[in-house]
């Protein structure tokens, strides 16, 4: 007899919008829900209005919505409270979490609070012939992939964002919410002063980007970009190596441990070609990769290679776009 049954996404919003990233693991889950046999349930946690019949038009048998207006701002403790206490009554086998900042930050912690094991950063799902849940994510430097079965339930999981495809949106399915009240509403264990938001910045939403890596001399040679970003009308990227070196901030950082991105056209620039950049720009539709080194592994993964020196191409490159305009 199980104890625990259905598979559960955890829906993510940001002052009112739904992360895309819910409609994902939706996609995800289904798939997973079937192979198990059991419903697939969402659970948000949100002020008034949302729009919240879209998780059932994305895949969701059934969606919970704990309303409250305590969970209008991102309080970690609020939310990783409220979800242990749901998850313990509803006892889904497989809870499903996006891989955002506040995904990463919460994941861990209800867990913890549940006894059960986490595997985060999945890179994909499966239901083995068993029936059980196996989760892969890379492991050492992205050399393997650690195909992970946990034994303690509920299975829990984070996914990247942009991993899987959204959920087909089918307005015919039924529209089954159960709304909630908060289990708690008041944190007496810490209070959010003051919110900053490091601007509209979104990498990971970008048709174009440009990356630029160690083959800068310095800081402020991303002038230079910024120009060729602005007239392509994309978004800045960096390799790791420049975002350590405090060229640019970590929002920008493209990669393993930095953002997923699926870009139209991505142009990496003096960047070697680490299978941890790599993992995060793999999936762009095009990709052109300008580096002095003929042998840089980028090479391998570029559609359009140049072999120079960037800071005799990225000029010629502006002063074409320019002269096109
Ligand atoms: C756990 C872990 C996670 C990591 N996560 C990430 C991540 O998310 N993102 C990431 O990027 N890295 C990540 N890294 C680091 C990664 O392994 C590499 O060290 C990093 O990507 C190297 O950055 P780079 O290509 O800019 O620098 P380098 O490897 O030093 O390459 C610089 C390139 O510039 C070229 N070049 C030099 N001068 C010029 C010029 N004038 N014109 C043209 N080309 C030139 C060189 O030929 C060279 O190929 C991670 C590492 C670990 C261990």
């Amino acid at each position: 007899m199980k104890t625990h049954s259905g598979v559960l996404v955890i829906a993510e919003q940001c002052f009112g919008d739904i992360h895309r990233v819910s409609y994902e693991l939706l996609g995800k889950g289904r798939e997973i829900s079937q192979k198990l046999g059991s419903p697939l349930y969402s659970l948000i946690l949100g002020g008034e209005g949302l729009n919240v019949e879209e998780l059932n038009y994305c895949g969701a048998d059934k969606v919970f919505y704990m309303k409250n207006k305590c969970f209008e701002k991102p309080e970690e403790f609020l939310f990783k409270e409220n979800i242990v206490r749901f998850i313990e009554e509803q006892k889904p086998e497989v809870v499903l979490i996006g891989a955002t900042s506040f995904g990463r930050s919460c994941a861990p912690r209800i867990a913890a609070s549940l006894k059960t094991g986490l595997t985060a950063d999945c890179t994909d799902l499966y239901v083995d012939e068993e029936g059980n849940l196996i989760q892969i994510r890379p492991a050492f430097s992205n050399n393997i992939l650690a195909h992970i079965k946990t034994i303690t339930i509920p299975q829990i999981a984070t996914i990247r964002y942009k991993e899987f495809n959204e959920g087909k949106r089918d307005t015919n399915r039924g529209i089954n919410i159960t709304v909630l009240d908060a289990y708690v509403s008041l944190n007496d264990k810490s209070e959010i002063i003051e919110i900053f938001k490091d601007s509209d910045f979104d990498i990971t939403e970008a048709k174009v980007v440009v990356s630029v890596g160690r083959g800068i001399k310095k800081k402020e040679d991303l002038e230079m970009f910024k120009e060729l970003v602005e007239l392509l009308g994309g978004h800045l990227g960096a390799s790791r190596a420049i975002v350590d070196a405090g060229f640019i901030g970590s929002a920008h950082q493209v990669g393993y441990s930095g953002s997923r991105v699926k870009p139209k056209v991505y142009i990496a620039c003096g960047i070697s070609g680490a299978p941890q950049h790599i993992a995060g720009m793999k999936e762009a539709e095009l990709i052109i990769a300008i580096n002095s080194d003929s042998s840089a592994p980028i090479f391998n993964y570029a559609d359009i290679g140049y072999v120079g020196d960037l800071y005799e191409i990225i000029p010629k490159m502006i002063q074409a776009l320019k002269n096109n305009k």
